[in-house]
Parts: structure tokens; C-alpha cells; sequence
């Protein structure tokens, strides 16, 4: 199962994303949380991510294509993996695509769209800010979020429709709800 999960920051793609590595028995793969330990690590790479994070705009593609070519030639994404987070624009994806080539692996299964509505994922990101503190959970920083993923990563889904590879799920209601309904519409 070689898998995109697509849907507006706060979506759950993190968590959802976790419960379908466990299920599926290969690796999550988050940009999100590669880019996050470059920031911690204090690595040049970092500094520069750190810089477009905290303004919520995308990291430079070169930085976050480089993360998943490396993770992706790792021998245990070899039989499969679930994206969280990259492809985020068409560009990537188009990267992604010519990368399994090159990689020798077969093309992405599936793109599974969780679908939030912007009310219900600011007021999630909001709570996560308290909770967490996420430098990028700021109310200004979200909008921008936000701004970036319809303008951006929206049409992604567009990429994936055309491929017959999308597939989406409501992404309100408990954790476990939401997951069984991604592996539901995973079996058809
Ligand atoms: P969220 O989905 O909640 O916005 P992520 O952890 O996926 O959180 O991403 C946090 C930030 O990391 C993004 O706002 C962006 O700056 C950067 N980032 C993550 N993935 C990518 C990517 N594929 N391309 C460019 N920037 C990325």
C-alpha cells in the first residue's frame, strides 16, 4: 500500500496516518514532523525551514523533496508507505511520481482526502496551540495555513481524481469512526 493522505492542516492526517502504519505494517512518512526535528536539531536545513514554518508558507521544495527521497529509499518503505504532508503542490507531486520510478517502486494506490470544514479546523488548531504550542499555531499563521492549502494543495485533488486515486472521507467524528471509514472506502 503505497499511500497520499490529503486534507487542510488540523485535518488528522498525523493521527489518522499513525493508526493506518500500524494497520498496514509500514512506515508514516511526515514532512511535517521531519521538518519539526530539523528545527530541533539546530541544522542549517532547519534554520531555513524554520523561516518559511513560522510564516506558514511551504518550505523550499528542494528541502522537503530531499527528506522523502531519503526516507523513501529506506529498505522499510520498500514494500509501502503512508505520505502525511508531501506531495503539498502539484510540483511535488508531479517529483513523487518520477521518484518511485527511479526508486524502482510501484506508482501511489491511493489518495485519501479528509475532508474538515475551515470553521472546524481553526477552532483544532486553535486548541492544539494551547495544548501543544506549536510555533506555527498562532491565529494569523493559521489563516495563512489555510490560505496556502486552498491555494496549493487544493488542487491535488484534482491531480489524484484524474489518476482515478481519490478517495475521500469525512473527517469529523471520533478517531476510530474516521478510521474505519478510510478503511472502508480503501477496500473498494
Ligand atoms: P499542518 O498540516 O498542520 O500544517 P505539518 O506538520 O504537515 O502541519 O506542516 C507544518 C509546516 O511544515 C507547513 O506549514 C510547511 O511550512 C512545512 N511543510 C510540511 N510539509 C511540507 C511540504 N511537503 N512542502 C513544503 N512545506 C512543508
Amino acid at each position: 500500500m503505497r499511500m497520499v493522505l490529503l486534507g487542510a492542516p488540523g485535518s488528522g492526517k498525523g493521527t489518522q496516518g499513525e493508526k493506518l502504519a500500524a494497520h498496514f505494517g509500514i512506515p508514516k512518512v511526515s514532512t511535517g514532523d521531519a521538518l519539526r526535528a530539523a528545527v530541533a536539531a539546530g541544522t542549517d536545513l532547519g534554520r531555513k525551514a524554520k523561516r518559511a514554518m513560522d510564516a506558514g508558507q511551504l518550505v523550499d521544495n528542494e528541502i522537503v523533496i530531499g527528506i522523502v527521497e531519503e526516507r523513501l529509499a529506506q529498505p522499510d518503505a520498500a514494500k509501502g508507505f503512508i505520505l502525511d504532508g508531501f506531495p503539498r503542490n502539484t510540483a511535488q507531486a508531479q517529483v513523487l511520481d518520477a521518484m518511485l520510478v527511479r526508486l524502482g517502486q510501484p506508482a501511489i494506490d491511493k489518495a485519501v482526502h479528509l475532508q474538515v470544514d475551515d470553521e472546524e479546523i481553526i477552532k483544532r488548531l486553535l486548541d492544539r496551540a494551547h495544548k501543544e504550542g506549536r510555533a506555527d499555531d498562532k491565529e494569523d499563521v493559521i489563516r495563512k495555513r489555510i490560505r496556502v492549502y486552498n491555494d496549493e494543495t487544493h488542487p491535488l485533488l484534482d491531480y489524484y481524481r484524474a489518476q482515478n486515486k481519490l478517495v475521500a472521507v469525512p473527517g469529523v467524528g471520533a478517531v476510530d469512526e474516521i478510521f474505519q471509514r478510510i478503511l472502508r472506502v480503501l477496500k473498494h
